[in-house]
């Protein structure tokens, strides 16, 4: 989804904030090798020394009053919506990335939410995904890689926290969130202001992270102009496909919604359409990361899939 919460909203407390948390975070970091030998048996990172680990966390809490502006060709008006923010962590042998960053942790002195898109919708942050981070004992500042599906508020919302990051970002999504255009993107670049001295992989197509397919960027434009989703091979678990926005909800996914506010339909759509082919050509689950009913469903951080 897109949120018109921007720079106006919480630019000075947001820009210092996120920069200070980036700093409250900072202790040894903590690597699966280094957390082996103490967290034996518990959750963790440690267990991905044997294989690869997924971790679920809660970034956000979206309540949307009327669902139609999400699929234009479903007669739904006024249908009120609940969506959740999703994001992750994937513990490979070889290194650690994010996915998404959920709404600004600093929402979360916020209970009572903020309105957002015209006051369509109603945004909160019930638990930091700086604690959520804490819980598993990772220091974000450590992570290896930050894959941004889309770096709309809601999923970039804590950049701030990975400033050691490698972005992995497809360079059309990159031009128009740090370029000379960004604003004429809708991206103010004042309200993520640690992303540029990140170090970056313009990506411009599918990027296999860790070498072996087992985490697979997929391009998947349409929602922004370099929006991706990504594939994960699980050995318990099996195949997933991490949605990003090209879908926001199930009935969403079956009907083929588009967004009005998504950049190009017809991408969006013919993206939709590659992907259901992709899905069951790889035997893959697609996990829809604002779907608040299918996320109930999840297990979460500290618990992990395998
Ligand atoms: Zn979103």
């Amino acid at each position: 989804m897109k949120t018109t919460l921007r720079a106006t909203a919480l630019t000075g407390t947001l820009a210092i904030s996120l920069m200070g948390m980036g700093c409250a975070t900072e202790k040894p970091a903590q690597t699966p090798e280094t957390s082996a030998s103490k967290a034996e048996g518990t959750p963790g990172p440690a267990a991905a020394e044997k294989g690869l680990r997924l971790y679920v966390f809660e970034c956000g809490d979206i309540e949307v009053s009327d669902d139609a502006i999400f699929h234009a060709n479903l007669n739904t008006p006024g249908v009120k919506r609940h969506l959740i923010g999703s994001c992750y962590l994937i513990v490979h042998p070889k290194g650690t990335m994010a996915w998404d960053t959920g709404l600004p942790d600093e929402l979360a002195t916020k209970p009572e939410g903020i309105k957002a898109m015209k006051d369509l919708f109603t945004l909160r942050v019930k638990k930091t995904v700086a604690s959520q981070y804490q819980a598993i004992g990772v220091a974000p500042d450590s992570v290896k890689f930050l894959g941004i599906s889309h770096m709309h508020q809601d999923h970039r919302g804590n950049v701030g926290l990975f400033p050691h990051s490698t972005l992995l970002v497809q360079k059309e999504e990159y031009e128009s969130v740090l370029g000379p255009d960004s604003l004429k993107f809708g991206n103010d670049p004042a309200a993520y202001p640690t992303l540029k001295a990140n170090p970056v992989k313009k990506l411009e197509g599918d990027f296999d992270v860790f070498g072996d397919g087992s985490v697979v960027i997929k391009r998947a434009l349409g929602h922004t102009p370099g929006h991706q989703a990504l594939f994960l091979k699980l050995p318990k678990t099996g195949n997933i496909l991490l949605s990003g926005d090209l879908v926001h909800f199930t009935d969403n996914w079956k009907a083929r919604g588009v967004p009005a506010w998504n950049f190009d339909k017809e991408r969006t759509i013919k993206t939709m359409q590659e992907t259901d082919q992709f899905l069951q050509a790889n035997h893959a689950t697609l996990w829809i990361q604002h779907d608040y009913e299918q996320s109930a469903t999840l297990r979460h951080a500290p618990g992990f899939y395998e």
